[in-house]
């Protein structure tokens, strides 16, 4: 099987770019811990696709968030991909509510895409609109970011995949082009990925174009927790709070929801977290 991937590439005689991103092993281990219905697993499986190709075009080092927050079936979604390609997400959602659509699932949701490159993070704030996520972030490039882009989201449970083709800046292209390239890639299914994958998808779905290809890149699941992430959010909830969770069990337990790792803190770990820098070992001279 080959490795989750990103490849860049580029039409020879037309001013578009693209990139096209398989994922399966990653996307799998996303949705491990998870019990998603088929619709949530299409809208996260696009979410995790366009995060990784939005990822790929920008020139940053850093991490990108894509995070829809709805009061209806969709409670939240968080997809993130860093600069290194490092993805990782995840879903919530209403029990009591049912979503047949895209657009009754993300019923009066909110979403943005953040980029968080160290000193000052940029929020880009998408409407959601039409029928799919692809359609919402399409306006997104064009009204946001100002560069006309195409791109098309597939998924199921085993694949999530994409392509996003965008405009090179000030060169003028062909409507009849731009359109033709739009209409080839509406023809892209999950199951596409299962006859060919990579270059060959490439050269498949543009036969007639002559396209460059760049080097791929490997796209991996990685969580970005840590105890000292779970700790300092137990040092934010507070001792007396800490303690009174205490009360009630044996220990406190954390589950990561993007990657399922369990941390429990018993009365001890609670006590040390705010004991904060107290030496107390038999050298202290306090
Ligand atoms: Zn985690």
């Amino acid at each position: 099987m080959s490795a989750d991937s990103i490849i860049p590439f580029a039409f020879v005689s037309l001013p578009v770019r693209g990139a096209l991103i398989h994922l399966s092993q990653s996307w799998v281990r996303m949705q491990r811990d998870h019990d998603y219905d088929a619709l949530v697993i299409e809208t996260l499986g696009h979410a995790a696709a366009a995060t990784g190709l939005v990822a790929q075009s920008l020139k940053f080092d850093g991490a990108i968030t894509l995070q829809i927050q709805g009061s209806g079936a969709l409670q939240m979604l968080v997809m993130q991909c860093t600069s290194d390609l490092d993805v990782r997400g995840m879903a919530s959602m209403d029990e009591d509510s049912v979503a047949s659509s895209f657009a009754e699932l993300t019923d009066n949701a909110h979403c943005a895409i953040t980029v968080d490159a160290g000193e000052r993070p940029y929020q880009g704030i998408v409407a959601i609109e039409g029928e799919s996520l692809s359609s919402s972030l399409e306006n997104y490039f064009d009204r946001s970011v100002q560069v006309p882009s195409h791109i098309v989201l597939v998924a199921n449970e085993n694949v999530a995949g994409g392509i996003l083709l965008q405009q090179m800046p000030g060169q003028p292209i062909d409507e009849d082009d731009w359109n033709r390239l739009r209409f080839l890639l509406e023809t892209l299914t999950a199951t596409d990925f299962d006859e060919a994958t990579g270059l060959n998808l490439i050269r498949k779905l543009f036969a007639e174009d002559d396209v460059r290809v760049h080097e791929s890149r490997v796209v991996n699941f990685r969580c970005r927790c840590s105890d000292q992430k779970v700790e300092d959010v137990l040092k934010m909830l507070g001792e007396t709070e800490s303690h009174a969770m205490l009360a009630e069990r044996d220990s406190i337990e954390v589950v990561c929801e993007y990657c399922g790792e369990k941390r429990s803190f018993d009365p001890v770990d609670v006590s040390r977290l705010f004991a904060g820098n107290v030496v107390t070992g038999p050298d202290s001279v306090q």
